[in-house]
């Protein structure tokens, strides 16, 4: 397994590792890491690694089925080899952008009170399905203003652990229909926006920026009908 850093500190721009392993494409796995990996509709994390002053380029990173982290060098590098001291250093920049985004998301979730049925996140925006019931739909002023007055209140974004167990008596806590939080750690990472998540408490092991006014401000963009339990409901960052 892979100490991820990003799920203790998401500001952590850099960490020093040392390398596992290399596997037969190139992929590089870390003891421990600041990138995140493509999990619950937020891209990987691009950005180097130096290895004795010599930076190798990461395209993005993913999870592999053991749940350790692959860094995916561009191709046609020289790689780092196991037992290599490295200086992992993230896109901070685009890291930034996607952790406010991500943060976004969140806020929409909290003013939709309806089930997500999928979601996807970029640098600049994102979008989310929901099953709202028909004459429900929101209103798209409504909506924008609802989620630009949370990011100015500047409410605090946390983080918390619980047990499985608490996350099973409280099964209201998971917004996703067809995507459950990860089973088998015995412990569950809650995220929560305003006092005691009173503006959203779910499941999420994504990176979050710290305050909500960090966002800065939001456009929603298009809602659209895709299908009986499928409006899709588009944003992004202005
Ligand atoms: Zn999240």
């Amino acid at each position: 397994m892979t100490e991820l850093v990003f799920r203790d500190d998401a500001y952590a721009k850099n960490c020093e590792a040392t390398v596992t392993s290399v596997n037969e494409r190139g992929g590089i796995t870390l003891d421990r890491t600041v990138f995140y990996a493509t999990a619950g509709g937020q891209p990987g994390d691009s950005g180097l690694l130096i290895v004795e002053g010599r930076p190798v380029m990461i395209a993005t990173t993913v999870y592999n089925a053991d749940k350790t982290v692959i860094h995916v060098p561009v191709e046609g590098q020289v790689l780092p080899r196991p037992g290599d001291k490295v200086s992992a250093q993230l896109d901070w920049e685009n890291r930034y952008k996607l952790m406010r985004c991500h943060t976004m998301m969140h806020l929409l979730c909290a003013a939709v009170p309806f089930a997500v049925t999928g979601s996807a996140i970029t640098g600049e925006g994102g979008r989310i399905d929901f099953d709202i019931p028909e004459g429900q739909i929101p209103d798209k002023g409504e909506l924008e203003a609802k989620i630009n007055g949370w990011i100015h209140e500047d409410h605090a974004v946390n983080t918390r652990w619980i047990s499985e167990e608490e996350l099973d008596a409280n099964p209201e806590l998971v917004r996703t229909m067809f995507v459950k939080p990860p089973r088998g750690a015995g412990r569950i990472r809650l995220v929560e926006i305003g006092a005691s998540g009173k503006i959203d408490l779910q499941p999420c092991g994504g990176t979050h920026v710290r305050r909500t006014a960090e966002i800065g401000g939001i456009a929603v963009q298009k809602i659209e009908n895709k299908g009986k339990i499928n409006r899709r409901i588009r944003m992004v960052l202005t």
